[in-house]
């Protein structure tokens, strides 16, 4: 599933090519694909003029001068690509043409992505946590927690940080040898001021290498990321530590699979 950084590199890329540009026709290939009613999201939308593209979360925004706005998530396998390729053609979901002459496709074989219209960008994607690309608010967020719950499982609910999925949850712990159980209550204040500087650190890497692909995901302009080069745990398991040369352990935690280093993240709590 594209997180943060997978999302970043197609909202950047999709700023250098749709800017500017006007939907002259919307159409839905799978309506369920759009979120409420898709004649209102086909009316608003044809005519529209994109004046700007913004991420929030994994949520990719796209809005009108006169505020028009909506979204897509892209979930498990949605992507938006300018230019299909030929196996891309039966899981077209959605198709936007510009007014110039150029097309951008919603291709989404698991048929879990989801466009929405909102009656403005401020009412947008409610509930969603804070962006986890700032020192000073992750900070601030992981002082404040009181739960018991486990720290990999906290780092994935999107009511706290919006953005955060499984691989670089996992990367982001490892680097800071926190242990994926360890009770969010119980980091020290060390531990959560190095996952604090960490985290960004380890998104704005990724955000570089244009993301991460394992299976799916590729760019608007049909590039894959490069950061699946640079994993230290993620999709490692039994492979040897690239810090301590311990095997990757692979557990699941509330449903999710996590990939730690048994020596490098001692659980201390
Ligand atoms: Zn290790």
């Amino acid at each position: 599933m594209p997180e943060l950084p997978e999302v970043e590199t197609i909202v950047r890329e999709l700023r250098r090519h749709i800017v500017g540009k006007t939907i002259a026709a919307v159409r839905l290939f799978w309506p369920r694909s759009v979120e409420g009613s898709q004649s209102e999201f086909c009316r608003r939308l044809r005519g529209m003029t994109v004046a700007a593209v913004f991420r929030r979360g994994k949520y990719i925004g796209l809005e009108s001068a006169d505020g028009t706005f909506f979204t897509i998530h892209l979930r498990m396998t949605g992507k938006l690509v300018q230019e299909m390729a030929a196996q891309d053609r039966k899981h077209l979901r959605v198709r936007f043409n510009f007014l110039d002459g150029t097309a951008l496709h919603f291709v989404d074989t698991r048929k879990f992505g989801r466009l929405r219209l909102w009656p403005s960008r401020e009412q947008s994607c409610p509930g969603l946590g804070p962006e986890p690309l700032r020192q000073a608010t992750l900070l601030a967020v992981l002082r404040a927690l009181s739960t018991t719950r486990a720290i990999k499982t906290v780092l994935l609910d999107q009511t706290i940080l919006a953005g955060i999925g499984n691989i670089y949850a996992d990367e982001a712990l490892f680097a800071t040898g926190i242990h994926p159980l360890t009770p969010a209550a119980a980091l020290n204040h060390g531990q959560q001021k190095r996952l604090a500087r960490s985290l960004p650190l380890v998104l704005r890497l990724a955000i570089g290498r244009r993301g991460t692909t394992l299976r799916d995901y590729r760019t608007v302009e049909d590039r894959s990321g490069e950061n699946q080069e640079h994993l230290f745990v993620y999709g490692r398991s039994g492979q040897p530590c690239l810090t301590c040369g311990t095997a990757i352990e692979k557990m699941r935690i509330a449903g999710r699979s996590s990939h730690f280093c048994p020596r490098c993240q001692k659980k201390t709590v």
